[in-house]
């Protein structure tokens, strides 16, 4: 890492193991809060890693888990973070009529700036889950305050994405920035490069290489995501869900760590806040 290198944005998608979109048929939300909670715990692993490598993130919080377990929040904001919402249940943007969306962005941004005394600005959507089906999503964010959204990934996928739009951040509604987690563009096609799933299954050289071919060929900050689950290697393990769907939640999480770790030496980290929302040249888009 020089000292002139962009800085990227990392973030970290504040939800437990239970919560996840793929598991919903099989977890009913009434058994939530039945259920072990692990997330105080691994918020406060990756906090401590953060500390380690002097980084800053934004932490996309979910309202239901901020209500439960307001020490995360509060551990967040006054070591730096930037808080930023995740939505209230988790549910996904596409599934919900405009309505229902607005309650649950409003919601949960209600929560996360009563219980911390800071604005929240940013939100990413359950599963990256806007798309060309839900564009009223943005109307939505941009009604209930909020300044940017991070919540489409311009990628080809079978439960998300939207591979024709901007690969990088543009203003999507007068005052609301979309800031599309990082794809590289490799012959004419979007390779997703942002974290997740693809971080694990990827060998981590590869997943290091296309962060800096954005930075070095595309002159553009990365942005990064993964979830606090994803380095707890004791979750208890759903049952009865498809390979596919087991492959994609456990593969390499034994792993995750000190990959993380890797990333975290790597490259530049810091807010998405402080990266984004200052008077910088977004490309105008509309969509
Ligand atoms: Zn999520």
């Amino acid at each position: 890492m020089t000292s002139t290198a962009l800085t990227n944005a990392l973030t970290i998608d504040v939800e437990d193991y239970f919560q996840v979109s793929a598991f919903a048929p099989h977890i009913n939300r009434l058994e939530w809060n039945s259920r072990e909670c692990r997330v105080e715990r691994n918020v406060d692993r990756i906090l401590g890693m953060l500390s380690e490598h002097g980084a800053k993130a934004t932490f996309f919080t979910l309202g239901w888990i901020a209500e439960r377990y307001p020490n995360i929040v509060k551990r967040i904001v006054d070591e730096g973070h930037e808080l930023a919402s995740h939505g209230y249940g988790h549910e996904r943007a596409s599934d919900q009529t405009e309505e229902v969306f607005f309650s649950d962005i409003q919601l949960a941004k209600f929560i996360l700036e009563d219980l911390s005394g800071v604005a929240v600005k940013g939100y990413r959507a359950p599963s990256f889950s806007i798309g060309t089906g839900n564009l009223w999503a943005f109307d939505c964010l941009q009604r209930a305050g909020y300044e940017y959204s991070s919540s489409v990934y311009p990628i080809q996928h079978d439960h998300y994405g939207m591979p024709d739009s901007p690969r990088f951040a543009y203003q999507v509604r007068d005052k609301l920035l979309e800031i599309p987690v990082t794809t590289l563009r490799v012959l004419n096609r979007n390779l997703p490069s942002s974290g997740g799933g693809y971080f694990r299954l990827f060998p981590y050289s590869l997943s290091r290489w296309m962060l800096g071919k954005v930075n070095s060929g595309d002159r553009e900050s990365a942005i990064f995501y993964f979830h606090p689950w994803e380095i707890d290697t004791e979750q208890p393990r759903i049952p009865g869900i498809s390979r596919k769907t087991r492959f994609r939640h456990y593969v390499n999480i034994d792993r995750m760590e000190a990959r993380l770790n890797r990333l975290l030496k790597d490259f530049k980290w810091g807010r998405m806040d402080e990266i984004f929302l200052n008077p910088r040249a977004a490309s105008v888009a509309q969509c």
